[in-house]
């Protein structure tokens, strides 16, 4: 038997490749870096080739680093960003860049498809919102607005597909990445037609679905040589970033919730059948046929506090430069002197919109509650404790679902801070449980592969693989003072629906 395993995350800043040992210790990680290519505001894109090169970099540069011979892979395991969405042509050439999840051009189609069209069963049956993130919606998007490319594309594809259609001249996408196009029937595992209908394609323009759980073998022999692998290396599909961050954080079992705050943030619970919420403020998604993921994303998780890094403390940010320090710890611990609640300062992180629970994007941010007593530092706490809170507000759809949530699995990067985390725990009064490893998405890969080959029975192997954590108990005094906070902080964004619309129509210069 092999003795490592690669996970390799495609993601929207970076493709990050790790190898580990059986045991889940990480023996070497390497990331390479692009750009998010945003010409306007509403654009988002990444340079597919790019992403590719980087793929194949970053593998190379762990196994060189790993110094493991090509024997000794079990499997390359894949994780990636969902949502994406590529044209091509007839010879695989790109039409149109990689257009990401974050790309918001087709805000007034995703509009359109649920006011007209009907949004809400398309979302009942796909498990994917209606909203300009997803696949669906931006292709009705690109053919209205660039006719020719939808009509000279063969294919729509999502950037994993296109980096295994380079490896192996073959166009497959995973049943997680297609359920999270918007595209893919949850209850027969098939393009779902009304939804292809409503995005104007047809079946034969996309991938073949497979499981997740699928493997290609057969890479060509210079790359495989050029890489330090061999030809016959299996290569499995694997699933999205967020389903695979679920098993990153052993958070597969029934009533495990799993937060992330990286720069946007999730929160997600694993149930055996696909489920959507009749209200619509979920998502579902795919891991494998017998695990699927529920949950929520936010905009607004880390970026806030980067935007307050930049935008609220460039002489704190200057300082600690100038001292090696990481700005963050410098702001976390300005934060620190100020005691839980800010003394009752609330923030709404609402800068960019926000998608769940609320899915409104007219929403904007504010400070609510300030007084004279307020200072610099109660700013900062209380825009930390805001972005808590707003992950908090999803919790109620979820326990809709699932009943009481125990634990959460924590991750991404505010689990850098220990004030952070402990806030999470107060806030959500549940104990919170964060792995010392960053690599989650890259480590649930690796799991899944060792799956998909045959060499562990269950996904369960995880719980073994996860390493150290860190866990935190919720503070019966700060407990009490959220609790008295959080209905405040609920409830403002009701009470203000048409003045959020004013005031973004202002700003949008309308
Ligand atoms: P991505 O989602 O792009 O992979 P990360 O998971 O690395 O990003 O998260 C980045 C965010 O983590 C930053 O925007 C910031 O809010 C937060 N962060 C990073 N370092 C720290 C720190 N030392 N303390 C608190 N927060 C941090």
């Amino acid at each position: 038997m092999p003795g490592h395993v690669i996970g390799v995350d495609i993601g929207t800043t970076a493709t990050k490749a790790v190898v580990f040992d059986l045991r889940g210790r990480v023996i070497a990680r390497e990331s390479v870096g692009y750009p998010l290519l945003t010409p306007t505001p509403a654009t988002a894109e990444q340079d597919p080739e790019e992403i590719h090169r980087a793929v194949i970099a970053a593998i190379r540069a762990a196994v060189r680093a790993a110094g493991v011979a090509p024997d000794d892979v079990a499997c390359v395991a894949f994780s990636a960003a969902m949502h994406s969405l590529i044209a091509v042509d007839n010879e695989g050439n790109p039409l149109t860049r990689s257009i990401t999840w974050a790309d918001s051009r087709a805000a007034r189609w995703a509009e359109r498809i649920r006011a007209e069209g009907d949004g809400a069963a398309i979302y009942r049956r796909t498990g994917t919102p209606i909203h300009p993130m997803s696949p669906l919606v931006k292709l009705a998007w690109l053919k209205e607005e660039q006719p020719q490319i939808f009509a000279a594309a063969t294919r729509f594809i999502g950037i994993k597909e296109f980096v295994f259609e380079r490896l192996f001249d073959r166009y497959v996408v995973d049943h997680s990445i297609a359920s999270a196009t918007g595209l893919f029937n949850l209850a027969n595992l098939d393009w779902d037609e009304g939804a292809l209908a409503a995005a104007g394609v047809s079946r034969d323009r996309l991938s073949t679905l497979v499981p997740t759980t699928h493997h290609l073998e057969g890479l060509p022999r210079d790359l495989a040589a050029d890489i330090g692998l061999s030809p016959g290396t299996p290569f499995v599909v694997g699933a999205n970033d967020g389903v695979l961050s679920n098993v990153g954080v052993d958070a597969i079992r029934r009533g495990d919730v799993a937060v992330t705050i990286g720069t946007s943030g999730a929160m997600r619970t694993v149930v055996e059948r696909p489920a959507t919420d009749p209200l619509g403020r979920t998502f579902c998604y795919a891991l494998t046929d017998r695990h699927w993921v529920i949950g929520g994303p936010v905009n607004n998780g880390g970026i806030i506090f980067r935007w307050v890094r930049d935008e609220m403390a460039a002489s704190e940010t200057e300082t600690a430069k100038r001292l090696g320090i990481d700005p963050y710890e410098v702001l976390t611990r300005i934060a620190e002197r100020v005691a839980p609640g800010s003394e009752g300062l609330i923030f709404h992180p609402y800068l960019t919109g926000e998608r769940a629970p609320l899915w409104n994007s007219d929403l904007r941010g504010s400070f609510f509650g300030l007084a004279m007593h307020h200072r610099k530092e109660h700013m900062i706490r209380a825009v930390l404790e805001g972005v808590i809170y707003n992950l908090y507000s999803i919790l109620p759809a979820m326990e809709d679902m699932i009943g009481r949530v125990q634990t959460i699995k924590a991750t991404g990067g505010f689990a850098r801070s220990g004030l952070w985390r402990q806030m999470m725990a107060d806030v959500f009064d549940r104990e919170v449980i964060v792995p010392e490893s960053f690599e989650s998405s890259c480590l649930g890969a690796a799991a899944l592969g060792l799956y998909a080959l045959g060499y562990v029975d269950s996904l369960e192997v995880i719980s073994g693989m996860v390493g150290a954590t860190h866990r935190h108990a919720p503070i019966a005094q700060n407990v009490a003072v959220y609790s008295r906070l959080l209905p405040i902080f609920l409830a403002i964004p009701g009470k203000l629906a048409e003045e959020y619309r004013q005031i973004a129509s202002f700003q949008r210069g309308a």
